[in-house]
């Protein structure tokens, strides 16, 4: 049985799609020059989910808003924020209806590749993931982060 350390504050992120977990920290904007502590276990194995990656951030409780991103590439991922060791809030994450940023449009003549504008996209479904550009109305199945 692997333990992996618990946090006393902030927030974990679980049963991430192995091979997923760079993409979260994308996804939150957390980069190596973050002040951020943030732990990072990749390929384990899971009862739910055959294999996994787990996600700690310490210090910072993250918005579910924000949180909610994560389901475009991890749709179990769960959420657990913890407050002085302990879990005051779990939840699975879910696929937002409309996506800010962090998605680049592969239309090259969209004006968000043109301009500094920021993509924003509708979800159209979720199961094929697919999402609408709300400017130049292109689907997405794959998702290309800036
Ligand atoms: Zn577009």
């Amino acid at each position: 049985m692997l333990r992996i350390e618990s946090i006393k504050d902030g927030t974990v992120i679980d049963h991430i799609t192995a091979g997923q977990a760079l993409n979260v920290l994308k996804i939150l904007h957390i980069t190596p020059y973050s002040k951020e502590t943030v732990s990072m276990v990749m390929n384990v194995s899971s009862k739910k989910i055959k294999r996994k990656d787990i996600v700690k951030i310490e210090n910072r409780m993250l918005k579910k808003e924000e949180l909610n991103k994560i389901a475009l590439i991890a749709t179990n991922a769960t959420i657990n924020i913890v407050k002085d060791n302990k879990i005051v809030e779990k939840y699975k994450v879910k696929i937002p209806d409309v996506v800010r940023g962090i998605i680049k449009c592969k239309n090259r003549n969209c004006i968000t590749n043109l301009e500094e504008i920021e993509t924003k996209f509708k979800l159209e479904s979720k199961d094929p993931l697919i999402l609408k550009c709300a400017y130049c109305e292109m689907r997405l199945d794959t998702i290309e982060f800036l």
